[in-house]
């Protein structure tokens, strides 16, 4: 079909265009607007249903539209739309990898901005929950769980049933253990501000994000080890915020704003010396490259800080590229399931620890791309566990199936997942992890 500007095309073949959040505008937050525009895609989407299997915010509206009495969309309580809105964590596959209606297409359907702005929506009008707040707030969580006995508190509150059960966090969900030895402090050593080094060369400054500090140190250790090991200095800034993800999928805009205050003045004053930034988080990478440039896209800094950052192994492709990685790695992994988390698709960096975990001798890895479900805190509350243990099974299938050496994701939290679906008292290692074991470091 051709299409003459009337009709609707199916497909586009224009290059496509993200249109920047309008999320200062008033309209932005009317109820009104907001509903005319969630009837609209909503009506595309049951129509189309590319997506069905990538979460369960497409099925919860296929069922609304079906069980209800005109079996239309205007059937549909507009109350019920939110049983919707809840179902999205903001994994941006359905935009990035389904959608034949994205901007610049006539259809102009971003299905996870305007999820975004409902969420903003809600936050505005209702504000939330104490363990949503919570769920949110891992930066505050983790800075009080360095507090002797505290975090000791915190972990072992995580564990009771019966404050999960006020809190509606699911029994068997797992909860991250906070650390009190964090990576901040295990590598104080590199903590400067005269953005120079031993060496005097610029290097790669370790944004060590809320869960690689308080949660998960050793995954910063392997990074500086491996980046050590490659003649690349590392640093961390003087002082690190929370990105804001998960302010971002709370909808509290303004708290991401804050978050951008804090961080990006000082990450920009690295790139102006010619270092790089790096995250082991693929989710917190996602938001310096995507989500503030789109909600602040006049802002230089922003700029500044998007056209630096990279995930660990998008950075160590470069240097590959250049001739500048070492490869004399010692200890080969044998098959290696690995999992290429969504944050990482939606960047287009998603190949890159595969080809570098496969330049390794009696290395063979198998790729599994679809999502696990866990969004940080989808996975953990009582109304969405048994969804997201769903969402992630073909995942945990196909790692049973392999009978892998190791299995691995770029995202922790992924990996954990996979953890808790196999059940059988193996190990998640990261990407950065078995680099390190092969470069025997
Ligand atoms: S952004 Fe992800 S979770 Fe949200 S609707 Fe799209 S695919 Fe589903
Ligand atoms: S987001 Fe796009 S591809 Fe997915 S169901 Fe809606 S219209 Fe179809």
């Amino acid at each position: 079909m051709v299409c003459s500007g009337k009709s609707v095309c199916e497909g586009s073949i224009k290059t496509p265009a993200r249109r920047p959040l309008d999320w200062k505008n008033p309209g932005f937050r009317d109820e009104g607007m907001l509903f005319h525009e969630l009837e609209r895609v909503f009506d595309i989407c049951y129509g189309c249903r590319r997506c069905l299997n990538l979460c369960n915010a497409f099925p919860t509206l296929v069922e609304l539209v079906d069980e209800s009495t005109t079996m239309e969309l205007n059937g549909v309580a507009k109350q019920d739309y939110w049983k919707v809105v809840d179902n999205c964590y903001l994994c941006e596959l359905c935009y990035a990898t389904k959608c034949p209606y994205i901007p610049p297409h006539e259809r102009n359907v971003d299905f996870p901005q305007l999820m975004l702005r409902a969420k903003a929506f809600n936050y505005s009008k209702r504000g939330a929950g104490f363990r949503d707040r919570l769920l949110a707030s891992p930066d505050r969580i983790g800075r009080l769980a360095t507090i002797p006995m505290v975090g000791r508190m915190i972990n072992a509150a995580g564990n009771s049933h019966t404050l999960r059960s006020v809190l509606h966090l699911h029994p068997d969900a797992v909860l991250p253990v906070y650390r009190r030895d964090t990576l901040r402090k295990r590598r104080r050593d590199l903590v400067s501000s005269p953005f120079v080094t031993k060496s005097g060369d610029a290097g790669v400054v370790l944004f060590s994000t809320c869960y690689g500090n308080f949660n998960e140190p050793d995954l910063g250790e392997d990074l500086c080890a491996i980046f050590e090991h490659n003649a690349t200095p590392v640093a961390l800034a003087e002082k690190e915020h929370c990105c804001g993800m998960p302010k971002l999928e709370l909808g509290d805009l303004d708290a991401v704003e804050k978050a951008k205050e804090a961080n990006i003045p000082a990450l920009a004053g690295w790139v102006d010396k010619g270092w790089s930034i790096v995250a082991p988080l693929p989710t917190c990478v996602l938001m310096f490259k995507q989500w503030l440039p789109l909600m602040f896209p006049d802002d230089p800094l922003v700029r500044k800080v998007r056209a630096a950052v990279f995930d660990p192994f998008e950075y160590l492709v470069l240097r590959k590229r250049e001739g500048r990685l070492k490869t004399d790695f010692k200890h080969p992994l044998g098959v290696v399931s690995y999992h290429l988390p969504c944050h990482l698709r939606v960047q287009n960096a998603g190949m890159d620890t595969s080809d570098i975990l496969s330049l390794i001798p009696g290395t063979h890895v198998e790729v599994i791309a679809n999502c696990t479900g866990h969004d940080g805190s989808y996975a953990v509350k009582s109304e969405h566990y048994n969804k997201s243990m769903e969402l992630a099974r073909p995942v945990v299938d196909r790692v049973r199936q392999v009978i892998p050496d190791h299995y691995s994701s770029d995202c922790p939290m992924a990996g954990r997942q996979i953890e808790h679906g196999l059940a059988n008292g193996s190990r998640v290692e990261h990407p950065l992890a078995l680099l390190r074991k092969a470069y025997g470091i």
